[in-house]
């Protein structure tokens, strides 16, 4: 039988690499610009870091992990999310004693055991980034205009920001009880995932995308009317922000997200092309986290974006996303003398930085020139006998097939490239 790859995994194939490479590049360019340091963390921990953090009651811990006991009989799990691991790292390697606000980021595989269907896998790569220090609504909305800068730069077009305030520990809870009166009478019209959230987190039935709980959930109270002064005043702040710096956004006062650590705002970006799956990231604020895991009580917020998903919307959107690797020139040889030749050739032009390729098949003239085409190499040098006799090499440019002879040396061929 052929071992196949594992369901929900993704073979990235060369051609794509490029796309996920240049993408990457972008990503990287634009954390610098917003002053985000990256940070890596590994890909498994103890899978108590997800209970406490991501939260028990949530899909993704209660569900979706891959969880494993390893030979110490320590209960360990893939990361399926980014947050719990950099809010931990940051206090074992206490980054908080050295600076009072820090700007990080990631990028990485997570894993979640969902049924995979078109942009949802059960391995996949998602960049975050954690803002660590500040309550300020300037950072609320700074995360929300570097997350759609990246999206943009990676050459997304079409991005709706949806957003909410799911309050804080103060005024949440009555806004539980207003939804429990709501809904208690309704039970039964709700999906059964929908009543096992009643008892047991009940702001995630505001989250369903069924549509039968959607419509029970119409005329609910929303969280805009149960907020305290402080979170009321704090997401005013941070709309008018986005308003007076151009972002448009929908307010969504359903939008809660499936972690349970949010605090006050919370943000999605969604890409109309997608369909079903159609979040391409989302975030939120977190300012209780650093104290959960036994810090001291700071202010956080962060998003997290899923790549896949991403260029998936990209390609749909029909953009021509990257350029191919480019090659300056392909080493043509007739035979083994100057195949020989060919190959010490190319490894000096290569340590003077150029980038080159030869074959190393044997093949015909015509299947080597063929192969530089293929590459889209700007140049061909030919190594024919002719031209080892009276030491000299044929230098043809692609585009326009116009050809000259250069002296066979390093110095020379390079000196023509610069030329
Ligand atoms: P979350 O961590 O659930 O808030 O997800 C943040 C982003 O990660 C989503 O908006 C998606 O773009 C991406 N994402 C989440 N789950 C998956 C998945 N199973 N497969 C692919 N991308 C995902």
């Amino acid at each position: 039988m052929k071992i196949q790859k594992i369901k929900g995994t993704k073979d990235i194939l060369p051609d794509e690499t490029e796309i996920f490479l240049a993408a990457e590049k972008v990503l990287r360019e634009t954390m610098a610009k917003y002053g985000y340091r990256e940070m890596r963390t590994p890909i498994f921990e103890q899978t108590e870091l997800f209970r406490k953090g991501t939260g028990e009651t949530t899909e993704i811990v209660s569900k979706q992990m891959y969880s494993f006991t390893d030979k110490g009989g320590r209960n360990l799990s893939l990361r399926p999310e980014g947050t719990p691991s950099i809010i931990r790292a940051y206090l074992e390697n206490n980054l908080h004693k050295k600076r009072t606000f820090q700007k990080l980021f990631y990028y990485g595989k997570m894993y979640r055991q969902e049924s995979p269907q078109s942009g949802r896998l059960r391995e996949f790569q998602q960049f975050g980034i954690e803002a660590i220090g500040s309550s300020s609504p300037q950072i609320d909305a700074e995360t929300i205009i570097l997350g759609l800068e990246i999206l943009n730069n990676i050459g997304l077009r079409k991005v709706e920001t949806q957003i909410n305030s799911v309050g804080c520990e103060k005024c949440r809870p009555s806004y539980k009880e207003s939804l429990k009166n709501f809904l208690e009478s309704k039970l039964n019209l709700l999906c059964n995932d929908c009543k096992r959230r009643f008892k047991t987190n009940i702001l995630r039935i505001l989250d369903c995308k069924r549509e039968t709980c959607k419509q029970v959930l119409k005329n609910a109270p929303t969280y805009e009317n149960n907020l305290c002064n402080e979170c009321k005043d704090h997401f005013s702040k941070v709309l008018d922000l986005l308003k007076k710096s151009n972002v448009s956004f929908t307010l969504n006062p359903y939008l809660v997200r499936g972690l349970d650590y949010y605090t006050k705002t919370v943000y999605e970006f969604i890409s109309p092309i997608l369909g079903a799956q159609d979040a391409v990231g989302g975030g939120g604020r977190y300012d209780k986290m650093v104290e959960l895991f036994g810090g001291p009580s700071i202010p956080a917020i962060g998003f997290a974006c899923g790549m896949e998903r991403i260029l998936l919307a990209v390609e749909k959107e029909g953009k021509a996303r990257v350029q191919k690797q480019h090659f300056d020139c392909y080493i043509v040889t007739m035979d083994e003398t100057t195949d020989v030749k060919g190959f010490l050739l190319l490894n000096e032009l290569r340590k003077k930085g150029l980038i080159c390729e030869k074959d190393y098949l044997n093949r015909s003239l015509k299947a080597q020139m063929k192969d530089a085409n293929r590459l889209g190499a700007e140049f061909v040098i030919i190594l024919g006998s002719e031209e080892l006799r009276k030491n000299e090499v044929t230098l043809r440019r692609m585009s326009d097939s116009s050809q000259k002879r250069v002296n066979f040396s390093v110095d020379e061929i390079v000196k023509e490239f610069k030329a």
